[in-house]
């Protein structure tokens, strides 16, 4: 694999572990920027900001330190050097995320750090999977592969609720789809809205696809 492949798309749409998958096969990098959102709103909480609070939020993600690993077999995110890969993953942070991640300074300062962590990874191995919203549109325009994952929302909360239990969290099929129609409704209704696929980006519907389907299908294309 050779440079960047722009993964975007809402979650429960395969995306994460397909992007991990098939950086694992091609001995590329793997970049999860919905993991740096969710630690500058695990910070936001923590501090007890309002998460609407957009200047609060401004000025403590400026003071904090995000950190994300880019090894696709073990993923880690931490906050000010102190791992926080579960405590990032909860209910609350799901709640959150959508409004700290829609203050404009918030995602410059993160799109250049996610820059800066892609050409790191090039230099270093040559390759990397980033997986995210509006890599294709906004951090990396001209990747050379970009694809835009989609799945209905039945599945998509279907793959939540799996994921939640393989978690050793408790939620219901309702609570699921309420909160993932939630999160896509307040990710792609804001003004700024990060989801939106790039008008190069291959379009895939994974709603009747397995897990092994999507990772084979992203595998072809970028052997392309
Ligand atoms: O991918 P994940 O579901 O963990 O992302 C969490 C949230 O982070 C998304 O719902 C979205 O609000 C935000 N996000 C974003 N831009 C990205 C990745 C994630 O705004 N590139």
């Amino acid at each position: 694999l050779c440079g960047v492949v722009a993964l975007d798309g809402p979650s429960g749409t395969g995306k994460t572990t397909a992007a991990r998958r098939l950086a694992t096969e091609f001995g590329a990098g793997y970049l999860d920027t919905g993991a740096m959102y969710r630690v500058a709103t695990l910070a936001v909480l923590r501090a007890g900001i309002g998460p609407d609070d957009a200047s609060a939020v401004v000025e403590l993600v400026r003071r904090i330190e995000i950190g994300v690993g880019t090894d696709p077999k073990e993923p880690s995110a931490s906050l000010d050097g102190v791992d926080v890969s579960e405590a990032i993953r909860t209910e609350e942070v799901n709640q959150a995320v959508s409004a700290v991640s829609a203050v404009p300074e918030v995602r410059e300062m993160l799109v250049a750090e996610q820059r800066r962590i892609i050409r790191k990874a090039l230099d270093e191995v040559g390759g990397i999977v980033v997986d995210g919203r509006d890599i294709g549109t906004v951090v990396v325009p001209d990747a050379p592969l970009k694809v835009f994952l989609t799945a209905s929302a039945d599945v998509r909360a279907r793959r939540r609720s799996a994921q939640d239990a393989a978690a050793g969290r408790v939620s219901t099929p309702e609570e699921t789809k309420a909160s993932v129609e939630r999160r896509d409704r307040l990710d792609s209704t804001r003004a700024n809205s990060p989801l939106r696929a790039a008008d190069d980006a291959v379009l895939l519907d994974t709603s009747d696809l397995a897990l092994d389907e999507v990772t084979a299908k992203l595998t072809e294309l970028a052997e392309d």
